[in-house]
């Protein structure tokens, strides 16, 4: 069975970092920062639920014009994250347009803009596009354990980091993943179709096992239904098992404290993409702008217990040594404890 999120970078490496989650059989999906989109369809910016946005650096956040844009009068209703200081920057942006004639779309569109912070807690607050994307409903809130969407199905954690500026990174998990034995469904006289994604549904939302699952398909033109426990149904067609978990690490220093965090965040994950913009032979240079090296990256990476690493986001005065900055990242990756014994790369 399928994993339930389906991950694409957006961009090549050396072009703005974009990682878009679609969702298995769902039209929904999750963007992760918002440079260039300009390689992403409307359609799929469209099916867009969420923005996560680490920080408010251009080639992460320029292109929210273009998803808003495009989200215009269709009644949308938009949830984007960002770190401390991001309700007023999106704020700025919504005020740098006239809105004087939004009141004529017949459906609205709605931004909820949420920050976290460190400690913890944060602020939310809604844009309604009919009254010309006026700030409404500011308050504080709180985020226990940095999980920002908690749902049956889908669960994304934040950490708060350092980059010069507070910068988000995140971890999305799959809360529990569903699997259909085909052969024990076929044994029971069952058909597969549509009815498999309801079930797993009510698995996710942990309805009890009393509850009967309408069982339904078609024989030609005849509409056939059954009702089975779910008890029954989990016992004998589902094995439930962990689910995917993906972390998406951009624009951080590579001292201690930001390691220690990430580490925390990361922990265990099967798959990271995280920024290598520079080679260990550039360090100071990496620290100067607050950025990971790409040996930092894959130790970090082996600390937390990752189970794979996809290096981005690197720096063009790297073009032609790509594959230098992904061996790096590998070998320290890799090989982790025996790297580590030599001075570390950014960590003073
Ligand atoms: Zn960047
Ligand atoms: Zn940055």
């Amino acid at each position: 069975m399928k994993p339930l999120f389906q991950p694409q970078l957006i961009n090549g490496p050396f072009d703005d970092p974009v990682l878009y989650l679609d969702f298995l059989f769902e039209r929904r999906a999750l963007l992760f920062d918002c440079g260039n989109l300009r390689a992403l369809s409307t359609r799929k910016i469209l099916r867009v639920s969420e923005v996560f946005v680490s920080h408010m650096h251009m080639d992460h956040f320029n292109d929210f014009d273009w998803i808003l844009r495009l989200m215009l009068g269709r009644g949308k209703r938009l949830r984007m994250f960002g770190p401390r200081g991001f309700i007023d920057s999106l704020g700025h942006k919504l005020g740098a347009y006239t809105w004087n004639l939004v009141h004529n779309y017949e459906e609205d569109l709605v931004i909820e803009a949420i920050e976290l912070h460190d400690g913890d807690c944060g602020e939310r607050a809604r844009f309604w596009c009919r009254e010309g994307f006026r700030l409404r409903e500011r308050r504080p809130c709180e985020f226990p354990g940095g999980v920002l969407v908690e749902e049956p199905a889908v669960r994304v954690r934040a950490a708060v980091l350092d980059h010069g500026t507070p910068v988000l990174a995140f971890v999305v998990e799959e809360t529990q993943h569903v699997n259909v034995w085909k052969n024990h469904l076929e044994a029971m006289g069952l058909p597969v179709g549509p009815w498999l994604q309801d079930l797993k549904a009510m698995v996710l939302s942990g309805q009890p096992d009393a509850v009967p699952v309408r069982v339904w398909w078609k024989e030609g033109s005849e509409l056939r239904e059954r009702y089975v426990p779910l008890g029954e149904l989990k016992h004998e067609v589902l094995r439930i098992v962990p689910g995917q978990r993906l972390g998406y690490v951009v624009d951080v220093a590579g001292h201690e404290d930001n390691a220690r965090r990430l580490t925390a965040l990361l922990r265990g994950i099967d798959l990271l993409f995280i920024e290598t913009p520079f080679l260990d032979e550039d360090r100071e240079h990496a620290a100067d702008r607050h950025h990971l090296t790409a040996r930092r990256a894959g130790e970090i990476a082996h600390a937390a217990g990752v189970k794979r690493l996809e290096p981005f986001h690197f720096s063009p005065r790297y073009n032609e040594r790509e594959a230098e900055l992904r061996a790096e990242a590998e070998r320290a990756f890799s090989a982790g404890k025996e790297y580590a014994r030599r001075p570390s790369a950014v960590s003073s």
